[in-house]
């Protein structure tokens, strides 16, 4: 298993992490199967999403803000719970096909860490099989 490391700087930030995962891939020496992209963490999130327009990922980080509010009854007492419900709307794990030992991606998909409850160290574990 690969570890990612990353280190979020906002409370709520999408990041890019396709390159890294490409990087991973093409170091495996693998030409065809499965990656297996799993974020470890209960406030952040794994997403494939547009990679060409970052209005994108503003838009989603906005109706998720709205769909789950920072401020509710929430009873977790570690005043996160809205980190808590985006992570497991958006969820913790992605299969990507590996074809020619490449991540086979839509044209305008990228793989995105989202994160909900930082700046935090993260990481993010990759397979291959
Ligand atoms: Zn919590």
């Amino acid at each position: 298993m690969d570890k990612i490391a990353i280190n979020t700087a906002k409370l709520i930030e999408f990041i890019d992490i396709t390159s890294k995962i490409e990087k991973i891939v093409r170091d495996s020496k693998i030409k065809n199967g499965i990656c297996v992209i799993f974020c470890p963490h209960t406030t952040a999130a794994i997403t494939i999403n547009e990679n060409a327009d970052p209005s994108v990922q503003k838009d989603i980080i906005k109706h998720l803000d709205e769909l789950v509010p920072a401020d509710k009854n929430y009873l977790h007492s570690e005043g996160n719970s809205d980190a808590h419900i985006k992570s497991s709307l958006l969820g913790c794990s992605l299969n990507v096909i590996i074809e020619d030992s490449t991540l086979a991606l839509g044209t305008w998909q990228g793989i995105y860490f989202c994160e909900f409850d930082g700046p935090r160290e993260r990481q993010v574990w990759v397979k291959i099989i």
